[in-house]
């Protein structure tokens, strides 16, 4: 068991797709969703990180959040400039593994020859998409799922406690950090709270009146 992170779904044996065990899947996430946080500008960007936030084992399953670079929201106009940010971001994650108020943040400590791993495969596949890889259709069949209360509607929100960009799903941190296996959807109800405030998007509210 664990999940990998291929080019484009077209595995072959000893290829460069980067295969990770679950808990290093998270920690991967964890620091790409961290770095991404603080760096993401444009919409683009931001929506690649947005991808990345998705993909919470707590609630999907342990296991099933592997995917393909080319599955990413890629878009032509923006294609050079998201590819440079996502391996600034990737290039900054690795400083917040140094660092000790990360460290507390997520209250572990990541293994530095593991971490580093992920990391450099991640990078490694990133530098290789090209333009020529972008599969036109995976922009709109992502946003095709996004219901009208997705953070990408509301001006790409971020958790209060973490700083990272929500998800469809929320902060995957805070769910993390809950310690629920599976995630119900009622505790993503209750954590919206933390998330939003009072100002939960449209649809939030109206599965917590029925509680
Ligand atoms: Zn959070």
């Amino acid at each position: 068991m664990g999940n990998m992170i291929s080019f484009n779904h077209r595995v072959t044996k000893d290829d460069d797709s980067l295969t990770m065990s679950n808990g290093l899947t998270d920690v991967l996430l964890d620091y790409l969703l961290l770095s991404g946080a603080k760096l993401a500008q444009t919409e683009s960007e931001k929506r690649m990180m947005v991808f990345l936030g998705e993909k919470v084992q707590s609630c999907c399953g342990i296991g099933t959040v592997g995917f393909a670079i080319t599955d990413m929201p890629w878009q032509p106009e923006t294609f050079a400039a998201d590819r440079s940010f996502l391996l600034h971001m990737t290039a900054h994650a690795r400083d917040l593994t140094l660092q000790p108020e990360i460290h507390a943040l997520l209250g572990y400590v990541p293994r530095k020859e593991h971490i580093n791993y992920a990391l450099d495969g991640f990078a490694a596949l990133i530098a290789r998409m090209t333009a020529a890889d972008i599969q036109p259709e995976k922009p709109a069949e992502w946003l095709a799922r996004a219901t009208p209360d997705h953070p990408i509607y509301h001006g790409y929100p971020k958790c209060r406690r973490h700083g990272i960009l929500l998800s469809s799903l929320g902060c995957k941190i805070c769910i993390d950090q809950s310690g629920k296996y599976p995630v119900m959807p009622e505790d993503i109800e209750h954590m919206k709270h933390l998330w939003y405030g009072d100002a939960a998007p449209q649809g939030a509210d109206t599965n917590e009146s029925t509680q």
